[in-house]
């Protein structure tokens, strides 16, 4: 069993209208990518920030900008397009009870749980760049993130936690920490096993500056050892990234000894044989 659970209909682009992306005809599109890498099961996940509910949450300046679009309409439209209802949202810390309300308000079948902000500055993009919060100090920066995937593990609100390892993301550009990476890791591991959730292996850290699988074979190792399960996931914007790089990601699998990736149903967890 493949499946692609981490998959946005559009990219993270402005005028990008769910009139023009959440449609049969896009439905198929991405279909007919995930058929063609022998992918089964098919499961969108658009980032929560970009719908109204969202600042129920959170009225973060980027939040304020994004969150227009109708949450249940999208909910309702990938049932009928015979899609797994997913969504990726971030955690917030603080607004869990909000978060909460939100999510379970929907019938989602799997939350994928992310960490793009590490209080009010961003892990991934150049607006309020956390690099730049904390004085470009690589210790700094991975302390905070790290910590704040281990809160968004414990809080129990997500099924999947995407992308790690994201903070690596600009890759030579802002170099990790001197000392072993396994300092920061293994909290945060033993908060992900504490609170039995998934841990996705994603191929778009390949897309992006750092050029590597999130998580780093040493987190998704201490992963494997603390008895994690995982989903393996592209997390396409377009409909020719399902399934990217798959048979990169499954050889790193199997190489960590992982044979199981996990599906998902009303947001009941079930393991299949990978491959
Ligand atoms: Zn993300
Ligand atoms: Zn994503």
């Amino acid at each position: 069993m493949l499946t692609d659970y981490h998959v946005h209909l559009r990219p993270d682009e402005a005028d990008t209208p769910p009139e023009r992306y959440f449609t049969a005809a896009n439905a198929a599109r991405y279909r007919a990518a995930a058929d063609a890498a022998g992918i089964a099961e098919l499961g969108i996940s658009e980032h929560i920030h970009r719908f109204a509910p969202a600042l129920e949450i959170w009225r973060h300046p980027f939040w304020l900008e994004q969150a227009v679009d109708d949450l249940d309409a999208y909910c309702e439209f990938l049932a009928a397009a015979g899609l797994r209802v997913g969504i990726e949202a971030d955690y917030v810390a603080g607004a869990e009870e909000r978060i909460e309300a939100v999510l379970a308000a929907r019938p989602f079948d799997y939350v994928i749980g992310s960490v793009h902000f590490v209080g009010a500055a961003a892990v991934d993009q150049d607006r309020w760049d956390v690099w730049e919060a904390e004085g470009h100090d690589p210790d700094r920066v991975w302390s905070r993130y790290y910590e704040q995937l281990a809160a968004a593990a414990s809080s129990g609100l997500f099924d999947v936690l995407a992308h790690p390892d994201l903070v690596k993301v600009w890759g030579p550009a802002r170099p990790g920490p001197e000392r072993d990476p396994r300092a920061y890791w293994e909290p945060a591991v033993a908060a992900i096993a504490a609170a039995g959730v998934a841990v996705e292996v994603s191929t778009a850290g390949l897309r992006k500056p750092v050029a590597e699988i999130y998580p780093a074979p040493g987190f998704a190792a201490l992963c494997v050892e603390a008895g994690v399960p995982f989903t393996l996931s592209s997390d396409a914007h377009l409909p020719e990234h399902v399934g990217y790089a798959y048979d990169e990601a499954i050889e790193f699998m199997t190489g960590l000894g992982i044979d199981r990736l996990c599906t998902f149903a009303g947001r009941e967890r079930t393991l299949e044989r990978l491959g």
